[in-house]
């Protein structure tokens, strides 16, 4: 969950166990051994052994580079990724790169975005499309859903004092279900600006909803704004514009 607001972070770690998920944290799996019956047991590191029927392994992703003969070219890269300027030109003025091979923002619509933007810019008479990585919405599709656009507090914090809004609650239709499932979200304000620089959700739809309010966080909008758009009710998404007094107030970090 690297790279989300640690809040949402702790939020998520909150809910796990109400999905059957422990979290082992500053555990390493050491050894993987297969055993009779399709049985796989997992040797922690420390000395906790666990036996389970499937072991899914996240290993990361890397660039795949080698054997294109960059170096021969001269096209730099970093840590196996080929280094871009924001124009996505590589340290060779006419060989560029966008996408996951330039390690920047890993997904689809990223990819996509850079290279609509190259072509514009390259091909096209009239100037590309203005977006920004720190605009661009994300979401991971787990057994909770987290969803944010914009700065986390912790980055906010580094640039402006801050006005922080949060709601933590179960909603209607899960109350309704029977189910013990919470939704948070939360808004990250420029105390001064009341400009909202960050979103932040987990829950159910957290990835849908979050799509729209990405819109408002991209547009520089207000949190003014945000008080005077009008719920849909009874939705999870009214409590984003029904936030009205700070959770609590956060002085800009050295
Ligand atoms: C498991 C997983 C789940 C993901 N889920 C999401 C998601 O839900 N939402 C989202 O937005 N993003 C998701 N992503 C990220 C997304 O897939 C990537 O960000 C996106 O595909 C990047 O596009 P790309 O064109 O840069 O790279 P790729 O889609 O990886 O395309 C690179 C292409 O180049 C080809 N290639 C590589 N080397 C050579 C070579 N030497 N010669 C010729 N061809 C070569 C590859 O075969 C590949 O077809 C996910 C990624 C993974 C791995």
């Amino acid at each position: 969950m690297r790279g989300f607001d640690q809040e949402l972070r702790e939020q998520l770690l909150e809910a796990l166990p109400k999905h059957g998920i422990t979290v082992h944290a500053g555990i390493s799996p050491e050894k993987i051994e297969a055993l009779e019956n399709e049985t796989r047991r997992v040797s922690l590191s420390n000395g906790e052994k666990i036996e389970t029927d499937c072991v899914f392994f996240a290993t990361g992703r890397k660039p795949n580079v080698d054997g294109l003969g960059l170096d021969a070219v001269g096209v730099k890269t970093e840590k196996g990724a080929i280094v871009v300027d924001a124009q996505s030109t590589s340290s060779v003025p006419n060989i560029y790169a966008i996408g996951d091979v330039t390690d920047r923002i890993n997904l689809t619509p990223v990819a996509i975005g850079e290279g609509h933007t190259l072509a514009e810019r390259l091909f096209s008479k009239h100037p590309p499309r203005d977006w920004s990585y720190e605009t661009t919405p994300k979401a991971v599709f787990f057994s909770e859903t987290l969803a944010s656009v914009g700065l986390t507090e912790e980055e906010a914090a580094r640039q402006a004092d801050l006005e922080v809004f949060t709601a933590s609650f179960r909603p209607l239709r899960q109350t309704l279900i029977g189910r013990d499932r919470k939704a948070f979200m939360k808004l990250v304000v420029e105390r001064e600006s009341q400009k909202v620089v960050g979103a932040h959700m987990m829950g159910e739809a957290a990835a849908e909803l979050m799509q729209g309010v990405a819109i408002a966080v991209t547009g520089g909008l207000t949190k003014r704004d945000f008080d005077r758009t009008i719920g849909i009710h009874p939705t999870t998404a009214e409590e984003f514009v029904t936030m009205r007094s700070p959770t609590r107030q956060v002085s800009k970090t050295a």
